[in-house]
């Protein structure tokens, strides 16, 4: 099977077999040198010095420890949305007590970071931003380091969905002064769903200091002092710790100059199959679109649940659907993490096939 969802994504053999393993003590000390090597792993690909936490949740529950841990309800917030992953990064906040002031964009832009300085200068009030780098709902990716630039220079906290970009393209969360960045184990990591990752820069951390929003399972500050022990406050997605140990040594051969090349080659790749196959892609600037996911409209009159369908059965190839309103309108391929041209290759033909066949049908 090939599974070309924008994840969960395939894993190396290697590391499925390292998942595999017996169950230790969480707070032993076998346990301890795992989350250790895991710990330093994550750190080298955030690019960063300090821990990055691992929180057993999926994305969704990395987002949410983003805005509980330095945010308190009535804060303003200024909420960036290009997609439906956006959409949710506010609505947490809201959800939370947040006064969410909305920056959204037609699906398929990118965010103006003019704009939002703009927007900064026009409401002092506001505190934080939250941004998506790579919003996966329409294969768009922000230019986040300008974006922070901008958040930076009037000195405002700047909290980010990498979810589907770190591990795959450059977040260097150090060298663009972002002050919360969060993953996924799911996305590029070649591992299983189970894991959020989360840095904290000091800036955030001092915000946790005023933060008055609820929290208990998602406090950092459980996961820092726990961490500090060799430990995770509750008990950890042991096996996907596992998998995690395997796929650092993986990654760590490559290089991350390695993956990066790998995963924008790939993208142009993507790219130019669907220049080829006259079709359109959903990002509306090209040098916007994302290297990990390609979005496409499917052609005027073609039926895409049906060839989605025929794709899966008759070839093995699992295609993305498209989200909220851009469901049935678009199909999304995933080339993240533990991916090849060949992977994307196979879809691009088969989509190609599926869409001869329609059109002679028709
Ligand atoms: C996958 C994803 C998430 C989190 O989704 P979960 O299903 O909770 O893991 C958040 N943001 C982006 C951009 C994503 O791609």
């Amino acid at each position: 099977m090939n599974l070309r969802i924008p994840g969960p994504t395939p894993c190396p053999d290697e590391v499925l077999e390292a998942g595999a393993r017996q169950m230790l003590n969480h707070r032993g000390p076998e346990f301890a040198q795992v989350l250790r090597t895991v710990t330093d792993g994550l750190s080298w690909v955030f690019q960063t010095s300090d821990d990055i936490y691992s929180i057993s949740a999926s994305g969704t529950g990395g987002l949410e420890t983003a805005v509980v841990n330095t945010l308190s309800p009535g804060d303003k917030v200024l909420s960036v949305s290009i997609g439906s992953f956006g959409d949710r990064f506010g609505s947490i906040a809201a959800a939370y007590g947040a006064d969410v002031e909305k920056y959204a964009l037609e699906w398929g832009d990118a965010a103006d970071p003019a704009e939002i300085a703009r927007r900064l200068d026009a409401n002092p009030g506001i505190k934080t931003v939250l941004v998506t780098h790579n919003e996966t709902s329409t294969g768009v990716t922000n230019d986040l380091e300008t974006i922070a630039r901008e958040v930076r220079a009037r000195d405002r906290l700047i909290l980010v969905d990498a979810v589907s970009s770190m591990s795959s393209i450059p977040c260097p969360v150090e060298r663009w002064d972002l002050d919360v960045v969060v993953s996924g184990s799911q996305k590029g990591w070649m591992v299983a769903p189970g894991l959020a990752f989360i840095y904290m820069s000091p800036r955030a951390w001092e915000a946790y200091g005023n933060s008055t929003m609820p929290k208990f399972y998602f406090d950092v500050k459980r996961a820092k002092d726990s961490l500090a022990k060799g430990q995770n406050p509750w008990t950890p997605a042991m096996a996907v710790y596992f998998q995690l140990e395997k796929a650092f040594e993986l990654m760590r051969a490559e290089g991350l100059e390695g993956i990066f090349s790998r995963h924008q080659a790939i993208g142009e790749y993507a790219r130019e199959r669907v220049r080829q196959l006259g079709l359109t892609l959903v990002p509306t600037d090209p040098a916007r679109a994302s290297d990990t996911v390609t979005a496409v409209w499917w052609p005027e009159g073609v039926d895409g649940k049906a060839i989605s369908t025929r794709a899966r059965e008759e070839f093995g190839v699992v295609l993305g659907g498209g989200q909220g309103k851009l469901q049935g309108k678009i199909f999304r391929i995933g080339h993240l993490g533990f991916v090849s041209k060949e992977d994307v290759q196979q879809a691009f033909d088969v989509v190609e096939r599926l869409l001869a066949d329609a059109k002679t049908a028709v």
